[in-house]
């Protein structure tokens, strides 16, 4: 993935905070082994028939080994081509959040579906004397067909859920269904039923609430959107195709909210929490479950017996195939991506395994031959998977271009869906505060819109949009959306008022209210990470004073993928409105600010907060019926503008330290600091200074690799910054970085505050004398830095890194520590 230039930065995990336990139940003395007699009985709701069974069994009697291995793995199209799922018999392949056909971003949506009629061609092609079974296309469709260029996006989860309305999932399924069916696939992994109990985690936003109750109603409502009505006619019929309810299990449990982390919830918290939405999806109709990445008491679910068939299969009767996480499987103790019988045996009945499939697939294969994997739980596995297929149709459906939906490209983005996705942003934003009823506004007035976030989609869309992270795009990018601010202008213009956009919070003409949309940038799983909820960025709190100061009543529209800690802009603004992550529709958040031209109001707020809002920036795990409960704002809490309410003023002190000497983490910038290339060269194409990518080390994309192609400087920017007290104590500035090129003329190292305010140090020598490929800290004490009659009082860009072409660094962290060691000379 390649990353801008400014980029404007994911969010990460940062060091731990104190862990805070839930307190309302006794958690850890129980044991931790599973007892499967604890958790609900039931059985399949889908009859198996004799019929579907023969073929099944025909269909494995025909099969070799080696097509049988093929059918238990999944291959993602950035590394598997169709001719290698012809070779290989693969059964399944899937487009992660960044892969694309041709590897094209905006590839159109015929290639999508040009090339679903490619890789079903390849595995039904039984010229080699092989069964042909055609294989499955799994897509992150998480709020709307969210990869392909054109597609309604919808609220993410946190916004449906704070809609708390059922019948509009529903809905929501069915749409998202013809969306994706309109470009040939047959598989969306998607919803995520989730139960997101501390909101640091990156992927609160995938969750619909931090209480089951929403998440069990919502579970069955999006699978039976989704797949149709189980036991029906329309079930899994050609208007509707395979749901796959994640992560199983305990995925928003984790301690400290750590993506891929740890769950020591008791067993009947997982059960109750985070394993409310299974049963009730399984009875909808549910016919694959993702296992998830995090473990429960230090155990990878991937490799997790006990609830993976135990509980999964037998307790809840389940009776479709597991499918595994990206590579997950190789986290299971003494398992690599590359092969692991442990999650197979354990009850994974596919394997995601996007890059390292080939591998994977001779180490099964060899496993099945050794008796390592039994024939009969190979056999297992493919009959599993099988009759999903059969389920699903998928026998019968023919090449994906010749389906019903298949090719109505104007399905995505339709008017008709964009009008659900807006009444779902009606319904989804929570009015926190509306002091002496500024809301609803008159359409009619001056009206002044704020911030960087107000035209700007892909930041009120969040991640899983056209990519991964969310990040790279600009408006261009959603051909079909309307951003907030577009959705004011419709409003107002039509209304007879007038409109003004202002980025910095001037404007010619004094309005009579200004509305400012604020907010974090774009991430998605691990990376949207955080340590604390406080929302750090000074940009919106910048502009509500400014209108605050001026005297213009102002509304705050904070974008958001969690609750978090903003008393600041609260007590700057006059009316406060909570709208998560809408999506493509911007319009629907006019639609509840304004009145009609005649002064009638269109839509009330609806939404009440299915996440309960923090009192403080370390109120990170904080759930409704806790013990202790003290939220800023309740579960459930939500305004309407006919309420007449006053909030008073909120308190401001923070609590934690803000400043935690953190600057990059993770190969990305921590917030609300900024990656940035620039040059003092006179002619200069951004694209040509420095490259930038994101490179794997320990985990996905946790370093960034940069490259010089000539003079540029790479730096790390934010607000001002006072670095004194650290200089005083000594502190070092340690950059985590491995030289893999260095063959450039000059290397230095510099900050900067308005003007320059430090020495430039010379790094020459110490990168050419480093040892090329391996990881090193290199440390330079701050005094290196500090120089008579300037000051570090005001530093507002911590790193500057200039050199020539023959640089190539990756870099990991970069921050202040205490050291023990010199580092670096300063020269
Ligand atoms: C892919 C995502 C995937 C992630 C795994 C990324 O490189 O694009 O789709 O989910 O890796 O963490
Ligand atoms: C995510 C899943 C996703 C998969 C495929 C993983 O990293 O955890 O939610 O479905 O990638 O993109």
């Amino acid at each position: 993935m390649k990353f801008q230039y400014i980029l404007v930065a994911s969010l990460i995990g940062l060091t731990a905070c104190t862990q805070l336990q839930n307190t309302s139940d006794k958690p850890l003395k129980q044991s931790v082994v599973v007892d499967p007699q604890l958790w609900p009985k039931a059985s399949s709701p889908i009859a198996r028939t004799a019929q579907q069974e023969e073929r099944i069994a025909d269909i494995l009697s025909r099969m070799t080994l080696e097509e049988k291995v093929g059918q238990v793995i999944q291959a993602d199209i950035a590394s598997v081509t169709p001719q290698q799922v012809r070779d290989y018999h693969l059964g399944s392949i899937l487009n992660g959040g960044n892969s694309n056909p041709n590897n094209d971003l905006r590839a159109p949506a015929s290639a999508w579906l040009a090339l679903a009629d490619e890789f079903w061609l390849a595995s039904t092609d039984t010229s080699d004397g092989g069964v042909g079974i055609p294989a499955l296309w799994g897509i992150d469709a998480v709020h709307g067909n969210n990869n392909v260029v054109g597609a309604t996006l919808f609220p993410h989860n946190i916004g449906l859920g704070a809609a708390n309305d059922v019948e509009l999932i529903h809905r929501i399924g069915e749409i998202t269904a013809k969306e994706i069916l309109a470009v040939g696939i047959d598989w969306t992994f998607a919803p995520t039923i989730a139960v997101a109990r501390d909101d640091r985690w990156g992927r609160t936003y995938e969750s619909y609430s931090e209480h089951p109750d929403i998440v069990r109603r919502y579970a069955s409502a999006m699978v039976e959107g989704i797949q149709g009505k189980v036991n029906s006619t329309e079930f899994l019929n050609e208007h509707h195709l395979l749901a796959n309810v994640k992560h199983f299990l305990g995925d928003g449990g984790t301690i400290n909210g750590t993506d891929q982390g740890n769950n020591v919830s008791s067993q009947t918290q997982l059960r109750d929490i985070h394993g409310a939405g299974y049963p009730a999806a399984i009875q909808s109709g549910a016919l694959v479950v993702m296992a998830s990445f995090n473990a429960w008491h230090g155990q990878k679910l991937h490799g997790h017996k006990a609830l993976l068939n135990d509980v999964l299969v037998e307790r809840m009767g389940f009776d479709g195939f597991v499918v595994g996480d990206w590579n997950g499987h190789g986290q299971v103790k003494g398992c690599n991506k590359y092969s692991c019988a442990q999650a197979f045996n354990a009850g994974l009945d596919m394997f995601m395994a996007p890059d390292s499939w080939k591998q994977l697939y001779s180490n099964t294969l060899k496993q099945v031959k050794s008796g390592v994997i039994s024939m009969q739980r190979l056999d297992q596995a493919v009959t599993r998977i099988l009759r999903v297929k059969l389920r699903a149709g998928l026998f019968d459906a023919g090449l994906p271009s010749e389906r019903l939906y298949a090719g109505k490209f104007d399905l995505l983005g339709a008017p008709e869906h964009r009008q659900v996705a807006r009444e779902a942003v009606r319904k989804s934003l929570v009015l926190l505060k509306n002091e002496a009823q500024l809301l609803p506004l008159n359409p009619k007035s001056k009206v002044l819109v704020l911030g960087s976030a107000a035209d700007n989609i892909a930041q009120q869309s969040g991640g899983w949009s056209l990519t991964w992270q969310g990040n790279g795009l600009t408006n261009a990018d959603f051909p079909n959306g309307l951003s907030i601010y577009k959705g004011i202008r419709q409003a107002v213009e039509q209304a007879g008022g007038e409109v003004a956009l202002s980025l910095d919070g001037e404007y010619s003409q004094k309005p009579d209210v200004a509305i400012v949309v604020f907010g974090e940038q774009p991430y998605a799983e691990f990376q949207g990470d955080r340590a604390h909820l406080d929302f750090e960025s000074q940009q919106g709190l910048l502009l509500l004073r400014k209108m605050q100061g001026r005297g213009i009543p102002v509304v705050a529209v904070f974008l958001s993928g969690r609750p978090m800690w903003v008393n600041p802009e609260i007590n700057a603004s006059d009316a406060f409105v909570a709208a998560w992550l809408p999506g493509t529709e911007g319009a629907g958040v006019a639609d509840v600010l304004f009145t009609d031209e005649n002064g009638q109001v269109q839509f009330d707020f609806t939404g009440k907060l299915s996440f309960s809002w923090p009192n403080s920036p370390s109120d990170t795990e904080l759930n409704w019926q806790d013990k202790n409960y003290d939220p800023l704002f309740a579960y459930g809490y939500g305004l309407s503008v006919t309420q007449k309410h006053s909030l008073g003023e909120l308190n401001e002190s923070l609590g934690i330290d803000r400043q935690n000497n953190q600057y990059m983490y993770a190969g990305d910038p921590v917030p609300p600091w900024q990656l940035q290339v620039s040059t003092s060269a006179p002619t200069s194409n951004a694209s040509q200074l420095i490259e930038l990518v994101a490179v794997d080390d320990q985990a996905q994309e946790d370093t960034v690799l940069a490259t010089w192609l000539s003079q540029a400087t790479l730096s790390i920017s934010g607000p001002t910054t006072d670095i004194t007290p650290q200089l005083k104590e000594g502190m070092s500035l340690v950059m985590r970085v491995k030289v893999v090129e260095s063959t450039a003329q000059s290397v230095s190292l510099t900050m900067q505050c308005e003007q320059e305010c430090a020495a430039t140090l010379d790094l020459t020598e110490a990168i050419n004398q480093s040892k090329v490929g391996q990881w090193q800290d290199l440390e330079i004490k701050l005094q290196c830095f500090s120089v008579p009659d300037r000051d570090l009082t005001a530093v507002n860009s911590i790193f500057n890194l200039s050199s020539t072409d023959g640089l190539v660094l990756q870099l990991k962290e970069i921050g202040l520590k205490k050291t023990t060691q010199q580092g670096i000379k300063c020269n």
